[in-house]
């Protein structure tokens, strides 16, 4: 929680006008009380006036972006899950801004969007661990907003929708294998892999790409003993040289790490997309493509699906993994070293401000 309070009084800064007349600092304790909440009943309206007025988007909604996706990051009771993501889906939801609220050349409706793109693979994520059935029914209509890719969606969908359906409200901690849902679970990454490494791509090495394809689904099952990073060595990369299939491949780490993975697989994808994150542009990527900012952008998308692993990943290893990345990304430097400082106990390994110098023993 101390994480999510820096974010608020951060974010939530006197110059931001709120509609109500009121500076927009009054909307703090109320954010901090929502995260605490067991059984609120504070829920998306009680911002009605400050944040949205009907349709409409108010200035303090893109901070309010910020914070909630902060707060998703957390350890959250059901019903402030539930009342963080409502409160997105409505700002995803808003058809206009209010005149006067905002400076004429921004266009606060489509800042939001982008800002809330940001937690597209936490989304993801949330859908399929079901901590809070609502949350994931909502996160499941953000990502609609955000006009996710109807295939995956649907994929997402059928997977999740069992699950969210027989999970009882009062067991929050129901998940997928709890149902006994992982068959589905798979057949998810499986048609992500199928779609992100289409026959016809051909693979480095020189093979056909289904045996990347194959590798990647056996990383997500075997759990001890799945290949290591450098397993993928001459297909994905060459030392730090990345080929161009290196950006689908980020695109499957990154629905790897929505699900419920062993430990050691977990670990693996995480080092995987480190690895893509940090590479140089190999000799098959052609000349004036900027292929380290399209992988930039792309596992942007994955920014606080990253956040959430470094507070609650399975090991130190994971988390700290997980900053590094967020390090590469050139996340904002503040929201950064109040992470650092939140979690430092699982990422003390990691060194703040530099990622490339670390020991990898990938
Ligand atoms: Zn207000
Ligand atoms: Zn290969």
């Amino acid at each position: 929680m101390e994480f999510l309070r820096d974010v608020i009084y951060r974010q939530l800064t006197a110059d931001i006008a709120c509609p109500c007349g009121y500076p927009v600092t009054h909307l703090s304790d109320d954010l901090v009380r929502l995260a605490g909440a067991e059984g609120s009943t504070r829920h998306a309206d009680a911002f009605e006036g400050h944040v949205f007025e009907g349709e409409v988007l108010c200035e303090p909604a893109l901070p309010l972006v910020e914070i909630c996706l902060a707060a998703l990051t957390q350890e959250l009771s059901a019903a402030s899950r539930e009342a963080f993501t409502r409160i997105l889906l409505r700002i995803v939801s808003a058809s206009g801004q209010g005149v006067g609220a905002v400076g004429g050349e921004r266009n606060i409706v489509q800042e939001c969007l982008e800002a809330v793109r940001r937690g597209t693979w936490l989304f993801y994520a949330e859908v399929f661990n079901c901590r809070a059935p609502g949350a994931s029914a909502l996160s499941f209509m953000i990502l609609e907003k955000l006009g996710e890719d109807p295939a995956l969606l649907g994929a997402a969908y059928r997977v999740a929708q069992p699950a969210l359906r027989s999970t009882p409200p009062d067991h929050a901690g129901g998940s997928l294998d709890a149902v006994g849902e992982q068959w589905g679970a798979k057949d998810f990454l499986r048609d992500e892999i199928a779609r992100q490494l289409p026959e016809g791509v051909a693979c480095p090495c020189g093979e056909s790409v289904s045996h990347l394809g194959d590798d990647l689904l056996y990383l997500a099952e075997a759990g001890n003993g799945s290949p290591r990073v450098n397993g993928f060595e001459g297909h994905v990369f060459n030392g730090e040289f990345l080929y161009k299939i290196a950006l689908p491949v980020a695109k499957i780490c990154m629905a790897a790490l929505t699900q419920r993975l062993a430990a050691e697989s977990r670990m693996t994808f995480i080092k995987l997309l480190d690895w893509i994150v940090s590479g140089d542009p190999g000799l098959d990527v052609p000349a004036g493509r900027d292929f380290i900012q399209e992988i930039k952008e792309v596992v942007e998308q994955a920014r606080w699906m990253l956040y959430a692993e470094v507070f609650n990943g399975a090991t130190s290893g994971a988390s700290g993994y997980a900053f590094m990345i967020l390090q590469e990304l050139g996340d904002d430097p503040d929201r950064l070293r109040s992470a650092y400082q939140a979690a430092y106990s699982t990422v003390e390994w990691v060194r703040l401000d530099s990622s490339d110098e670390m020991g990898d023993d990938a």
